[in-house]
């Protein structure tokens, strides 16, 4: 398979439901969601309200949810997709980051293995509608943070 398409599907096909999607807002519930492993764009989301948001896989990379880059990020002062800086240091080679693995998990979230190795990280789609990196979003969180 060249690249995961989870498409909007009825829900009769809905198992055991891990959590209620007639409850979520559709600003955070995606219509279709493409991860693009072959060419290495990204992924894109189309979400319910109309909105696309699309990611590149560094971007979600440097974003990561799990416990352990929370902290790393803590620590350094870092915001979810922003970066490690290199300041004072020669960049080093890495090969293109991409996951090697994607999953869906349950219908709230998707889950990335990357090529760097690492694999804890669960995207919950609140939480990918929330670091969208759109111009658009990033001036209404700037705005929140400012009202602060
Ligand atoms: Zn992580
Ligand atoms: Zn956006």
């Amino acid at each position: 398979m060249q690249s995961l398409i989870l498409q909007d599907s009825p829900r009769a096909r809905q198992t055991a439901a891990v959590c209620d999607t007639e409850s979520m807002p559709p600003s955070v519930e995606p219509k279709s969601v493409d991860v693009n492993v072959t060419t290495g764009t990204g992924v894109e989301i189309e979400w319910r309200d109309g909105h696309r948001s699309s990611y590149s896989f560094q971007y979600l990379r440097d974003a990561c949810p799990c416990a352990l880059c929370n902290q790393e990020r803590d620590q350094s002062g870092r915001k979810p997709g922003e970066g490690v800086g290199q300041a004072g240091a020669l960049p080093m080679f890495k090969p293109a980051l991409r996951p090697t693995q994607t999953e869906a998990v349950g219908r709230y979230a998707i889950r990335f293995t990357w090529n760097d190795g690492h694999q804890h990280g669960i995207y919950g789609w609140d939480y990918l509608r929330e670091i969208c990196p759109c111009a658009e979003c990033k001036t209404a969180r700037a705005s929140a943070e400012m009202a602060k």
